[in-house]
């Protein structure tokens, strides 16, 4: 089965990521885990995209594409995939649906005031990528591998903002695109982490 994941930032998506795919054994293909890991090795890919993603834009569509072409082509991704973070707008859609076939896009709705908050607190992991709130690991460790939790750059107010603009101006109509291929599954984002899950595990059967 071939899943994208969409939502805005901060609607959970990518701790739902990771269950579906525990839960499905498929791969969990992050376009922003990707362009971090690129960061982090310090390739050119990544010195490209970081400007770009500090200030909360979108990284050009020709180096994403680039890398999730390549990342979709590996043999793990033979026997299906979840998208998490692509397609971010209508012409990285158009680009997808030349080179694979989406069974289902999970749409994970969410009130957008209520979510600058959230990611403001948000803690991930740079070792395993766990994601947490700050509330919830007062030890500032990672549950799953015990690393030092981190702020991400993009999680800064500022930067927040403005990734929720460019969400609802280029992200949020893909919602209607693939509602009109028929493979559009909603799910309410504002719920509980299990509540969101065993929606989507509804969903999916
Ligand atoms: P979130 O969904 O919380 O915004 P991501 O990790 O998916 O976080 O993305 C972080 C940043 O990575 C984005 O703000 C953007 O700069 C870049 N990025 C990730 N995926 C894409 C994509 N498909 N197209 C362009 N930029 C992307
Ligand atoms: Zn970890």
């Amino acid at each position: 089965m071939n899943i994208i994941i969409m939502g805005a930032p901060g609607s959970g998506k990518g701790t739902q990521a990771v269950k579906i795919c525990k839960a499905h054994g498929i791969p969990h293909i992050s376009t922003g885990d990707l362009l971090r890991k690129n960061i982090a090795d310090g390739t050119e890919l990544g010195k490209q995209a970081k400007t770009y993603m500090d200030a909360g834009k979108l990284v050009p569509d020709e180096l994403v594409i680039a890398l999730l072409k390549a990342r979709v082509g590996e043999d793990d991704c033979k026997a299906g995939f979840l998208l998490d973070g692509f397609p971010r707008n209508a012409a990285q859609a158009k680009v997808l649906d030349g080179i694979v076939d989406i069974d289902v896009a999970l749409y994970l709705e969410t009130d957008l005031k209520k979510l600058a908050d959230r990611v403001a607190s948000r803690r991930v992991c740079p070792k395993c990528g766990y994601s947490t709130s700050a509330s919830q690991a007062p030890d500032g460790k990672c549950r799953e591998c015990g690393e030092n939790l981190i702020i991400r750059d993009d999680d800064k107010r500022e930067v927040v903002e403005n990734r929720l603009k460019v969400y609802a101006e280029n992200t949020a109509p893909l919602v209607d695109y693939y509602k009109a291929e028929g493979v559009l599954k909603t799910v309410d984002g504002m719920n509980s982490i299990d509540e969101v899950n065993a929606d989507i595990e509804a969903v999916l059967k």
